[in-house]
């Protein structure tokens, strides 16, 4: 199966995820997660339409996206060490991994006294592993106002989460319940309409759009199995 024919099986499951939770198709876009991957297997994703391109290291970004052309934005959506948060600004578009103040304030003042305001995830631990990256759920308010009062080069636009792995997707809906529920607390608190919801991986994305994933980030069921090098 190429790119564009698994993605358009992975559409037609999206749809009937909607269809059955009464949503619209178009709230839902797909990053399409090319860790592993070569270049030329994200030009195809791209090609056949995804919305976005998710990669966890930054190293593995700096190789590829010098190859690849196009608006479609990049997303970091692995940890980010202090040490590359520049070379990350110069590779992606959009950051999903703020766990903490420090991480915020460290790419605010890279931004500081320039004009681009980089939208922002605040990545949330909502299965409170001790092992797993990501703010506390309890303390994610707490973040989102720092970022919004102190970090006026970044723009807070969703929230984002990796639920603790479970071979029955179905447990996972309880965590993305709990992320969506999180979301609206903190649009209502910080007065904005919505916050995007990134969640939902190859295993669980059904679920996780019938729970309001606005963001699906798809790794294995895009580009097949993972390869050993990128
Ligand atoms: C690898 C990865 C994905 C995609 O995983 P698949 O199971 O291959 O779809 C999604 N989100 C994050 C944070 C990842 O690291």
């Amino acid at each position: 199966m190429s790119v564009a024919e698994n993605l358009a099986a992975v559409r037609e499951r999206i749809a009937a995820a909607c269809a059955r939770s009464g949503r619209d198709p178009a709230d839902v876009r797909i990053v399409a997660v090319s860790k592993t991957q070569p270049a030329a297997a994200v030009v195809e994703a791209i090609a056949a339409g995804v919305d976005a391109i998710g990669e966890n290291r930054v190293q593995e970004a700096a190789v590829k996206r010098p190859l690849v052309t196009g608006p479609t934005p990049w997303h970091l959506i692995g940890p980010l060490q202090r040490n590359k948060a520049r070379a990350a600004l110069g590779l992606f578009d959009l950051i999903e991994t703020i766990d903490r103040p420090e991480l915020a304030d460290r790419i605010e003042g890279m931004l500081a006294g320039g004009s681009r305001t980089l939208p922002v995830f605040l990545e949330v631990n909502v299965g409170g592993e001790a092992a797993k990256s990501g703010v506390a759920t309890g303390d994610a308010a707490t973040l989102a106002d720092h970022v919004v009062r102190r970090c006026p080069h970044l723009r807070l636009a969703g929230v984002m989460t990796v639920p603790p792995y479970d071979p029955d997707p179905g447990r996972s809906r309880g965590h993305f319940a709990a992320l969506r529920t999180l979301a609206q607390g903190l649009a209502a608190r910080l007065g904005v309409a919505a916050l995007e919801l990134s969640m939902g991986m190859s295993e669980d994305f059904e679920v996780a759009v019938e729970e309001g994933a606005t963001l699906v980030r798809l790794g294995r069921i895009v580009f097949g199995e993972r390869r050993p090098v990128a």
